[in-house]
């Protein structure tokens, strides 16, 4: 007797523009916005993603044995599973579920929402030792259609992503689930190098002056960073499996991986990281979009694939 799986996928797409008259500013996102400089290393995204299982490579502390650039990782073939034999029976067959990918092991990922309520324009360094400071914490974008601030748009993103990672069975650190904190860059990342985790996922959103642009992008350190280069194979693999997710899933269009040694947060970081920067909000279509319930779901959901991918599930 044949099981018939019958999955049904409804998405409401129900885009409601707000009619608040704020206009399409150009606030800069201070810690995480587009430079002219940046490394543009791959801006396809694309070629790091493969099919099937792809193993893990950690990096050592002298990233000997981090995973190489070209994402060449090992790969294997899924396992035959499906072993139904047909066998008559009364007895109904076990109903089919929906329930997420559980995944096994012990791996835990700190999540940073980036920016909070207010901004800080104390300094600190850029990177352990640095003498170049930067604000402590930027006050971010806001949407230019919607009025959502960044802060508030991150950390929405970033509890449904807290849902989806603990419902498979991986292990969640929150830099911060509220938005009244205050919390550094480089205290963000020390949480985030203290707490156990194994990769570091920090979540923007963007701002132009342009409302023209649009995409999605990820950011990690180059090959030449002065504090953490050991992190980059792995960071940038990171990177390629979350943007590559996310933009499937979402439909946003892909700027690609950028290298950027400018990033505090990113700088102090010991451990493998990537911050998504997940469109403009200086766009009107992607500012309305991403503060559409639905969109939410898929643009976590796409974060949370992304870091599967990496971990080879
Ligand atoms: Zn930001």
């Amino acid at each position: 007797m044949k099981k018939i799986r019958a999955a049904a996928l409804i998405l409401a797409f129900a885009l409601g523009f707000s009619a608040l008259a704020a206009g399409c500013g150009s606030s800069r996102d201070d810690e995480s916005s587009v430079t002219q400089d940046v490394a543009q290393i791959d801006r396809s995204g694309k070629n790091l993603v493969r099919p099937g299982i792809m193993t893990v490579d950690r990096p050592g502390a002298d990233g000997s044995d981090a995973a190489a650039p070209d994402g060449s990782g090992t790969e294997t073939p899924a396992p035959e599973t499906e072993t139904e034999t047909e066998t008559e029976t009364e007895t109904p067959a076990p109903e089919e579920t929906d329930a997420p990918r559980v995944v096994s092991g012990s791996h835990i990922v700190a999540i940073d929402a980036g920016h909070q309520l207010y901004g800080d324009s104390g300094q600190e360094p850029v990177g352990p030792g640095s003498g170049t400071t930067k604000a402590r914490v930027s006050s971010g974008t806001s949407g230019c259609v919607t009025g959502i601030p960044e802060y508030q748009l991150n950390l929405t993103i970033a509890l449904l992503l807290q849902q989806k990672l603990e419902a498979a069975g991986i292990g969640v650190y929150m830099i911060r689930s509220s938005n009244d904190v205050s919390i550094s860059n480089v205290e963000r990342a020390q949480a985030a190098n203290a707490s156990g985790a194994d990769v570091y996922i920090r979540i923007h959103a963007d701002g132009s002056s342009d409302p023209g642009t649009r995409g999605a992008h990820c950011i990690c350190m180059s090959s030449g960073n002065p504090w953490n280069s050991y992190l980059y194979d792995a960071s940038y693999r990171l990177s390629s499996c979350v943007i590559n997710h996310y933009c499937a899933a979402t439909g946003f269009s892909s700027r690609g991986v950028v290298a950027r040694d400018d990033l505090t947060g990113t700088n102090w970081s010991e451990i493998p990281v990537t911050l998504i920067e997940m469109g403009f909000m200086s766009n009107p279509d992607e500012d309305s979009l991403m503060n559409d319930p639905g969109m939410q779901d898929r643009m976590a959901q796409g974060i949370c694939d992304g870091i599967l991918e990496y971990y080879g599930y």
